[in-house]
């Protein structure tokens, strides 16, 4: 086992860290306050290679490997998890896996290639308002005519849903006789048909953009269709395998970043006379955090190792990268919920980022499915 990752992965996790603390961190606060989405920022991520991380160089993108994927985002979460989410929900991990994984050559060349040169963003569209943790019962329905299908129904939380050029979206091909096959396909935003609902006021993640879709006979080419009718909720559970790791990641960066300010206020916050940080309970607060952040590390970075085993001879990964995505989003929720105990009253002050923090915290526990489901897919491989 080594533990150290190479120079090329070192290089990458540094630019994201400077980025981070350079263009993410000290606007984090105010694109919380004003529940402003990062246009900007996701140019710039786009303009240094820090976007589209997992789509492969041919069709433009940066395609790093599954574990320096990890490292990058968990320093750009460091700086900001809404950014984070909203870069990882696009070519780093939702929304164009299903394309990678299952597209034809000459879908990635029309999908990828544009996504990637223009920066523009995608959407992952299978959440509707009967269909939460239960993705199977879709209602969603797409009715072959001729060479289209038509799409008819409604979609619900969907990250970067008013932003997205484009949206993958997951809708139920309905034969005669009635049976559904749960089917994937690619739409563009423009498509007659196609309207953006209401934006989600959120408690946390407030500068990502979570919004309903509403389809209204909308008329898609047969050449849209991801892989074969009936291949949706493999694909979709084989995305959600592969976003999994990057939300541990997400979750270890918002926690290292509420552990540093914890830190660093435990120092410098004086009661009794003395630093607050010299009181054993302080001490042993920080240390299991420390402990938390390091376990679920490696849980995350193993994951995202074997995720790329997984692209190259196809070893399955669900149960680890269940492990990585309840164990750290978990993690998340008690370090940042510590730091602000730790920070006291000033804790629950939004003058102090720690809040934020914790609010962002909650999200990494429910999306991407919920850690309720999560312990029911380590249970199924355990019994297995
Ligand atoms: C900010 C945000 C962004 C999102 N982004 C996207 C996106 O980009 N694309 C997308 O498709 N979706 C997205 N979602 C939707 C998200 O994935 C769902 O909210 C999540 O899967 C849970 O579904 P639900 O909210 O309907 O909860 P439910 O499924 O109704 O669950 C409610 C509660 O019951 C528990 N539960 C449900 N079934 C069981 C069971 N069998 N055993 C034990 N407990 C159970 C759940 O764990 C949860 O605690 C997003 C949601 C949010 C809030």
């Amino acid at each position: 086992m080594h533990f150290n990752i190479n120079s090329e992965q070192e290089t990458m996790q540094k630019m994201a860290r400077e980025f981070a603390d350079k263009e993410i961190a000290p606007y984090a606060g105010d694109l919380d306050e004003n529940e402003e989405f990062p246009t900007e920022i996701l140019k710039k991520l786009h303009s240094v290679g820090l976007h589209d991380l997992a789509v492969p160089e041919e069709y433009g993108g940066p395609g790093v490997d599954s574990l320096s994927y990890s490292l990058i985002i968990e320093q750009i979460a460091r700086g900001c998890a809404g950014v984070a989410v909203t870069s990882s929900a696009n070519g780093n991990s939702l929304a164009l896996y299903s394309l990678i994984i299952g597209g034809t050559e000459e879908q990635k060349q029309r999908f990828l290639v544009p996504i990637c040169e223009e920066g523009k963003l995608a959407s992952f569209s299978l959440t509707e308002p009967n269909a939460g943790s239960d993705a199977a019962a879709i209602a969603t329905t797409a009715r072959k005519d001729g060479n289209h299908y038509i799409i008819n129904g409604s979609k619900c939380f969907i990250t970067n849903a008013s932003y997205a050029g484009y949206h993958t979206v997951f809708a139920n091909v309905v034969n005669g006789s009635g049976v559904k096959k749960p089917s994937v396909f690619m739409l563009e935003s423009n498509m007659p048909g196609i309207t953006v609902g209401k934006k989600e006021k959120k408690m946390g993640l407030r500068c990502s953009n979570t919004a309903e879709l509403f389809f209204e006979d909308v008329r898609v080419p047969e050449e849209n269709l991801i892989g074969k009718e009936g291949d949706g909720l493999r694909l979709a559970m084989k995305t959600l395998d592969m976003a999994r790791p990057s939300v541990g990641a997400i979750s270890i960066g918002l926690a290292q970043a509420a552990f540093d300010a914890a830190v660093a206020y435990s120092k410098t916050r004086e009661q009794f006379g003395r630093p607050i940080c010299k009181n054993q309970a302080i001490q042993f607060m920080l240390a299991d955090m420390a402990t938390e952040i390091e376990a679920a590390r490696l849980l995350v970075y193993q994951a995202s190792w074997l995720k790329d085993r997984f692209y190259k001879d196809g070893i399955s990964f669900t149960k680890q990268a269940a492990f990585a995505k309840v164990f750290a989003s978990d993690v998340a929720m008690k370090v940042t919920t510590d730091a602000v105990q730790i920070f006291g009253g000033y804790g629950y002050s939004r003058e102090y980022p720690v809040e934020k923090y914790m609010r962002d915290a909650k999200i990494m526990q429910i999306f991407e499915g919920s850690n309720q489901i999560q312990r029911i897919v380590i249970a199924g491989k355990i019994l297995e």
